[in-house]
């Protein structure tokens, strides 16, 4: 019997976009999401290189899109801003488009219908000193405020018709369930929710039990809007204590994602730091997707080849 079908996600974009514009993103307060602006082709070119790979969805890049942000550092108005985000899902529908072309007389891709997920990215992204390892701003937030910071850039990735949304790297509990609560106010989308965790294994950044809020979302959110729930950005060797037990004596399977950065750790001195392990995320993608994973990519420090290397393992899964 075929094993359930597995989406194969990209990499991480900020490295992958380096390629083509060198080592100028990480110092950024705006990060990647300048280059909706100033270089609109290496956007694609990024986009392209992950589905060339074998991604079967590409995230939008616009996890550090904020309205102050580009207002704050370019000056550029509230309209102009979210337009920028309709932009960045036309970027990743153009390379979908380019690539498709590039495939059409190609017999056996297993890629061939991408699919495209709008990235949201928490709150603390736009605050550029590291928040989103932390999540020590939500406490001052309440509900409805962080609702109100992510509703715009929600409501415009959807109507520019993404596929999915891609909420990503929460580092805490009150974000994850305003996101909860935002979602419903558009009830036809459809959603994964990955987490920002600690290195210890079982908690989210704030120190909430992963599980727990995981699945409090999973099961508050309105029935199947959540396609997933999960972790991201995260060291390869700590996911999967992270997962473990969530799909033990569940009738129905809990669809998990999981995209891991290199294992590299990141400060805002000194930016991303190799650690002494090494371990390398390939070797983990069966365990993974034992555990009842479905979507599986890269985050940071990850690039096409990567990618590559988990449709090879997931294939391999697959046929096994
Ligand atoms: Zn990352």
């Amino acid at each position: 019997m075929p094993n359930p079908e597995v989406r194969v996600l990209d990499g991480g974009f900020s490295t992958q976009l380096a390629t083509y514009v060198g080592d100028t993103i990480d110092g950024d307060p705006l990060w990647t999401a300048r280059f909706l602006v100033t270089n609109p082709t290496a956007i694609i070119s990024t986009h392209l290189d992950f589905l060339k790979a074998g991604a079967d969805i590409i995230l939008t890049n616009t996890y550090q899109v904020s309205i102050e942000g580009f207002s704050k550092y370019m000056n550029i108005p509230e309209a102009e801003s979210l337009d920028l985000i309709c932009k960045a899902v036309g970027y990743a529908r153009k390379a979908i488009n380019l690539y498709k072309k590039s495939i059409e007389n190609e017999a056996n891709v297993a890629n061939r219908n991408p699919l495209i997920a709008g990235s949201v990215g928490p709150y603390g992204a736009c605050l550029h000193d590291g928040s989103e390892y932390n999540g020590k701003y939500c406490s001052n937030l309440t509900e409805e405020i962080l609702m109100d910071w992510h509703r715009p850039r929600v409501q415009k990735l959807i109507d520019s018709g993404v596929n999915i949304l891609a909420i990503e790297t929460i580092p805490c509990k009150q974000e994850a369930k305003a996101l909860v609560k935002l979602l419903k106010e558009f009830p036809s989308s459809k959603a994964w929710i990955s987490f920002s965790c600690c290195s210890d294994g079982k908690s989210i950044a704030d120190g909430s039990n992963f599980q727990d809020v995981a699945m409090q979302c999973y099961r508050e959110a309105l029935p199947g809007q959540i396609l997933a729930i999960g972790v991201n950005c995260i060291a390869p060797q700590n996911v999967t204590s992270l997962l473990k037990g969530i799909n033990e004596n569940c009738e129905e399977l809990v669809p998990l994602v999981v995209y891991p950065n290199s294992g590299e750790k990141y400060t805002v001195e000194n930016g991303w730091m190799r650690t002494e392990e090494g371990y390398s995320l390939h070797q983990f993608v069966s365990e993974w997707l034992d555990l009842g994973v479905r979507y599986i990519g890269g985050c940071c420090r990850t690039n096409s080849a990567d990618v590559k290397k988990i449709r090879a393992e997931v294939e391999k899964w697959e046929n096994a």
